[in-house]
């Protein structure tokens, strides 16, 4: 299909699009065939691994497609009853679980009052956890309210899971949290 600068930017505009390739399909050009060519290429000789989406108790089937030790793609299992191919909007974005250049590596740790970042070691890290989980939870925990009635809770500590944990992670946290005590658990994929 033939189009000039001047038609492409009128479709663009009256499209009310605001993208190039909202001009085009303005203009009445079809991106299957291009869209179709492309995913072809990446998918070429890739090897396809079915799995499951970490996120949700959906447990959406999904393709990984590899190219011998890397991730090329992932996208919905057409196979599955369920999801049949498809995934909601954090399914589809699975990928970028593996393949991130902004994926931090690093465990980074700002002191009380500073105003940067400092990189420290995990076993650090997680002993400083631990040490200011139990200090807040003996300095807090709440056996009995004032009525006598057993609670036996520490309200100091708040849990906050990550979107990227799987259902049994998240199962295993909120059980390690209410042993503590903690009754505030939250789940950021909720919010
Ligand atoms: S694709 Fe969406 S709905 Fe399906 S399991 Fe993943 S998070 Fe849940």
């Amino acid at each position: 299909m033939q189009v000039s600068r001047r038609e492409f930017l009128r479709a663009t505009a009256g499209a009310g699009a605001g993208t190039a390739i909202g001009g085009l399909v303005g203009l009445g050009a079809t991106l299957a065939p291009a869209r179709a060519a492309a995913q072809e290429l990446r998918l070429k000789d890739a090897k396809a691994v079915p799995s499951i989406c970490p996120f949700c108790s959906v447990g959406c089937a999904t393709l990984v497609h590899v190219k011998g030790d890397r991730i090329v793609n992932i996208e919905g299992d057409p196979r599955s009853p369920h999801n049949e191919g498809t995934l909601c909007p954090k399914g589809a974005a699975i990928y970028q679980l593996h393949v991130n250049p902004n994926r931090a590596t690093k465990v980074l740790h700002r002191k009380p009052g500073a105003s940067n970042w400092e990189v420290v070691e995990l076993e650090w890290a997680m002993d400083r956890v631990a040490e200011l989980t139990k200090k807040t939870r003996d300095e807090t925990f709440i056996e009995k309210l004032p009525n006598g009635k057993v609670v036996n809770m520490s309200p100091a500590i708040f849990a906050l899971g990550g979107a990227t944990l799987d259902n049994e992670f998240n199962h295993v946290c909120q059980k390690f949290w209410r042993g503590l005590g903690v009754v505030a658990i939250e789940n950021q994929a909720r919010i």
